[in-house]
């Protein structure tokens, strides 16, 4: 029997399943079509979940900013009921440390013109908001291996910027099934378990998928939202030597490290961006302190060829590295021998900045290489490729003249041939996490 929707979309992860509320909403009955067994199932299940506005560029800061706002109205922004419950937003703030690993004066320039709030800490104000840690300059970031590591700091760091506005959401595989429930309430339809084997194409054009069961289920409309399996589905489609930049999967590890004693970082921490040791960190729950890299050059970086098949074991000398940093800045951390925490696979593109665009196969378009960083940007995706993908289908050449998207909470309007498959790699990006 074949099936016929109007869109089938690739991945059930939290941007997929924006994606099909999204077009849903604008009447398109959408499929979902994820090998997992339920919604947020991928590398989504994951995610840190850390909701930011520092990113490198103007487009990056002016949709991680609007998106801020999505998830403070979450429930209603939804409006449908999950029996789960709802993910909740946790409003710790971000500590972004002034050193030289980070460009804050061009952040700072962006949240001017953006109208992002913040506050300038110095060093006194830091320390009393934060008392556990320390001031030191450990620039540039180093490996434990490397006898550097252990020298005491010879500078201390420029202070700090504070952004009230962001924090992380607490549970993103919940998020990702509210986004589901409310696809679904707009007619949207999921089909887990299933893997899409091929990509069916007639004259140029997409015509729907066939599934490893053999079903075919045809649609004018595929959308490619595999995370870290990206670029197999882009192979399948035959669409990457239509592409400027590309996709890859990139092996990442998070650890989870105990708060240090007297000090109630799960109530009281905040997320902090530390570009001086190159790490990130949050608050979790049980008092624990999440922390991850924000990819020093000095780290090697594990490409996987096979994004089914990697090494899913923490390792000691990842976790030494990301500890022992954080204990440079937190010298009270008690750091435990065995490693404790989790890893998966970034869909990274060549520049660090997200593809959202369609493809040269008409009818094919692709929402990947989220770099590990647009957890917080799903709703705002999800709304950007159903204008997209509406106004391609009307007719509109994206390539030569792009979509504007009007943002809905902060009226910003942003240009989404910033994310095109066939610019050049952007200078501005952080060539990292930060995005
Ligand atoms: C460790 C880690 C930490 C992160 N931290 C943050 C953070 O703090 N803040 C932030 O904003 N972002 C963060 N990110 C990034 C963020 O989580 C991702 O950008 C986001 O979750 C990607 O969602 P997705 O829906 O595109 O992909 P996924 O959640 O990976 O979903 C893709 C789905 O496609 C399915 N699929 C693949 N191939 C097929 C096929 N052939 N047939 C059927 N189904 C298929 C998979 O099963 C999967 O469920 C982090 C990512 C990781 C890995």
């Amino acid at each position: 029997m074949v099936k016929k929707v109007d869109a089938i979309v690739i991945g059930a992860g939290v941007i997929g399943c924006a994606t099909a509320f999204e077009l849903a909403k604008k009447g398109y009955k959408t499929l979902n079509v994820d090998k997992l067994p339920a919604a947020g199932f991928g590398s989504t299940s994951n995610s840190c979940a850390i909701v930011r506005a520092h990113y490198s560029t103007w487009d990056g800061v002016a949709m991680a900013y609007e998106n801020f706002f999505y998830w403070k109205d979450w429930e209603n922004y939804l409006g449908v009921k999950d029996e789960l419950g709802f993910s909740r937003y946790m409003d710790v703030g971000t500590i972004l440390l002034k050193t030289k690993g980070h460009d804050f004066r061009k952040v700072l320039r962006l949240y001017d013109e953006i109208g992002v709030l913040y506050e300038e800490w110095d060093l006194e104000t830091l320390r009393e908001r934060m008392p556990i840690y320390s001031h030191g300059s450990f620039y540039p970031p180093k490996r434990p291996e490397d006898d550097a590591f252990w020298e005491k700091p010879r500078d201390t760091l420029d202070g700090a910027v504070y952004t009230p506005e962001s924090g992380y959401v607490n549970d993103p595989q919940l998020a990702t099934h509210n986004l589901m429930r409310a696809a679904e309430a707009q007619g949207g339809e999921f089909l887990y378990n299933t893997e899409v084997v091929e990509i069916r194409r007639a004259d140029g054009q997409v015509v729907g998928v066939t599934l490893n069961g053999g079903e075919q289920i045809d649609a004018p409309i595929v959308v490619n939202v595999a995370g870290p399996h990206s670029f197999v589905i882009n192979r399948m489609a035959d669409v990457e030597a239509g592409m400027n930049i590309k996709t890859r999967a990139l092996r990442h590890e998070v650890h989870h490290v105990p708060s240090p004693e007297g000090f109630d970082f799960e109530q009281s921490g905040a997320h902090t961006s530390d570009g001086d040791t190159s790490i990130y960190f949050r608050p979790e729950t049980g008092n624990t302190i999440l922390v991850g890299s924000e990819d020093p050059e000095c780290d090697p970086r594990i490409w996987v060829e096979d994004p089914d098949h990697f090494n899913r074991e923490l390792t000691q000398a990842q976790w030494q590295a990301q500890v022992y940093r954080l204990a440079l800045r937190i010298p009270d951390l008690r750091v435990p021998n065995r490693p404790r925490g989790l890893v998966d696979l970034y869909d990274v593109s060549d520049d660090w900045l997200p593809i959202y665009d369609k493809s040269d196969l008409r009818g094919f378009y692709m929402a990947i290489g989220t770099s590990g960083n647009q957890f917080k940007n799903a709703p705002g995706v999800g709304h950007l490729m159903a204008e997209l993908i509406d106004a391609c289908e009307g007719g509109q050449d994206h390539d030569r003249d792009p979509v504007q998207v009007k943002c809905q909470y902060t009226g910003l309007t942003l240009n989404a041939g910033f994310y095109s498959r066939l610019r050049e790699i952007n200078p501005e990006s952080s060539f990292s996490v930060n995005g």
